[in-house]
């Protein structure tokens, strides 16, 4: 067989892109990775990261308000949007930075421009040249779906556009009722901008556990985030300094920014797929095995693109398992099924596991354990903001099958209960774990009453 110019070329520099590059590299493989815009990717250019940059940032405010309560009191605060960009701008540079230096140091050779296939092994360069790989993965990721067909839609914005904003508008109408859309609702209110949350369904966060689901509108509706729910965009036009937006249900809005946060689509499109036999699914998602691969024989996909849990740590997790499987002779599969995900809103709500309504669904008889309380910080500050945690236990077996928190750090919490759950914790190992006090996450070890429905 010919020798190819490469052992591997990866398309696409995000998170799991990136991954199987450098470890392919280091077991030893000829890699080339195309990048056609920032290295890093979604979640360090227009994701994960600045996302939470901004979250912090739209935090401060409840910060200047508790802190009356325990004695302080400070001259009036303003906030400064196009500082906070420049500063935000910086640390993404610098992480970009490493992402390129840490592929450099593995010798991976970089393209900064736009790669296909070009049939079977063959990647084609935006600049004409072809290049061979004897494996080739695909690492694309995946981008905003827009709203194509309703009068105005240019006048809308996605999460693409919204870091880069000159300057904070007064008004937001933020459309969808997903991650993205409560994030973004509650960045934009937490910085002062009032806020209007349109959303085709009566709750936020389908699949979500009920309980969080209701806490979280109830929260941010007492936040002051005005909910628009069974409702949905059908127009926007441009008026004098501001955009009215029709609605389904024949109200009108005004707003001076529309965000769309309607979910994402896998990056297929033009990547020349057909040329070399890789099937795609009914979202334009590259179907793979357990293993990442394609149905065309040397080709693999990782990540957003593959549609699977659009998560950071699973595309850095799908990226490695395929280079450990296809380079590191360590046949590895991602586990797809205890994904600990939380949402950044404020309250911040972290799950891991089932929630109880999948629970149901999956033919579990359960114990749900259930605590709403006031953290002690919120007894002194006179923040009104209860907490709420939820254990799903399986009363068969006692095993613990969810773990739902919503309210202050419950990303922090939630990460640690996922060690537990990621080995098979019952009910009694929560029991026998000693609580640390005072914390929050101590009610999680401290429920003993099973719920029962009033
Ligand atoms: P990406 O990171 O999207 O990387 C794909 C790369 O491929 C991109 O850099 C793109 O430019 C490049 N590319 C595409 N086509 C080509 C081509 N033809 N040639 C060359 N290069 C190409 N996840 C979390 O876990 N936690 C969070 O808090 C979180 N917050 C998020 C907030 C927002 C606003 C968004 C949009 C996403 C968030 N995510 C979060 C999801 C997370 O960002 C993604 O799951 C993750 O980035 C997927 O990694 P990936 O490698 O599959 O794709
Ligand atoms: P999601 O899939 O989370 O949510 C999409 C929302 O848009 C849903 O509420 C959906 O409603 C609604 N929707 C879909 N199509 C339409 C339409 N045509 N008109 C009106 N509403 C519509 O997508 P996001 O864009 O919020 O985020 C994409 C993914 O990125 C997330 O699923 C997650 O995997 C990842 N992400 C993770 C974050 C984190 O870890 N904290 C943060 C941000 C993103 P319905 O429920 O009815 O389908």
């Amino acid at each position: 067989m010919a020798a190819t110019d490469f052992d591997l070329f990866v398309i696409g520099g995000g998170s799991g892109g990136v991954r199987a590059a450098r470890i392919a590299a280091g077991y030893g493989a000829k890699v080339a990775l195309a990048e056609h815009d920032r290295f890093g990717g979604t979640c360090v250019i227009r994701g994960c990261v600045p996302k939470k940059l901004l979250v912090y940032a739209s935090r401060f405010g409840d910060e200047f308000e508790d802190a009356r309560g325990f004695g302080w009191t400070s001259g009036p605060a303003t906030f400064d949007w196009g500082k906070l960009i420049a500063n935000k701008d910086r640390e993404i540079h610098r992480l970009e930075g490493i992402y390129e230096g840490n592929l450099k140091a593995k010798s991976v050779e970089t393209f900064t421009m736009r790669a296909r296939l070009d049939g079977p092994g063959t990647v084609k360069l935006a600049d004409g040249r072809r290049i061979t790989a004897r494996i080739i993965l695909i690492a694309t990721g995946g981008a905003p779906s827009r709203y194509g067909d309703i009068p105005g839609a240019d006048h809308i914005v996605t999460s693409n556009e919204i870091f880069e904003l000159p300057s904070l508008p007064k008004r937001i109408a933020v459309c969808g009722g997903g991650y993205i859309a409560v994030e973004f609702a509650s960045i934009f209110a937490g910085l002062g901008v009032e806020t209007t949350l349109i959303h085709r369904r009566d709750k936020v966060l389908r699949g979500f556990d009920e309980d969080l689901r209701d806490g979280l509108m109830e929260a941010l509706k007492a936040r002051g985030i005005m909910l628009l729910m069974n409702e949905s965009l059908v127009g926007v036009a441009q008026d004098v300094g501001c955009f009215r937006l029709a609605l389904h249900s024949g109200a009108a809005i005004e707003t001076d920014l529309v965000l769309s946060a309607i979910g994402r689509e896998p990056a297929t499109h033009d990547l020349g797929l057909e040329t070399a036999g890789v099937r795609t699914g009914a979202k334009g998602e590259i179907i793979v095995d357990s293993l990442s691969q394609t149905t065309a024989p040397g080709i693999y996909a990782v990540g957003d693109v593959t549609d699977r849990v659009n998560l950071t740590p699973v595309a850095i997790r799908e990226g490695h398992a395929f280079a450990d499987t296809v380079f590191g002779k360590k046949t590895t599969q991602v586990d797809h099924s205890l994904v600990p995900t939380a949402v950044f809103t404020t309250p911040e709500l972290a799950t891991v596991g089932l929630s109880e309504e999948a629970a149901r669904e999956l033919g579990h008889e359960l114990d749900i354990y259930k605590s709403r309380f006031r953290p002690l910080r919120n007894t002194v500050s006179g923040r009104n903001e209860r907490m709420l945690m939820k254990l799903v236990v399986d009363r068969a077996t006692e095993r613990v099958l969810g773990c739902h928190v919503l309210g202050p750090d419950a990303a922090e919490i939630v990460q640690m209960a996922g060690v537990a759950l990621t080995l098979g914790a019952r009910k009694a190992d929560f029991d026998a774990t000693v609580a640390l006090h005072p914390s929050a996450a101590e009610e999680l070890v401290t429920m003993r009453e099973k719920w029962a429905p009033a």
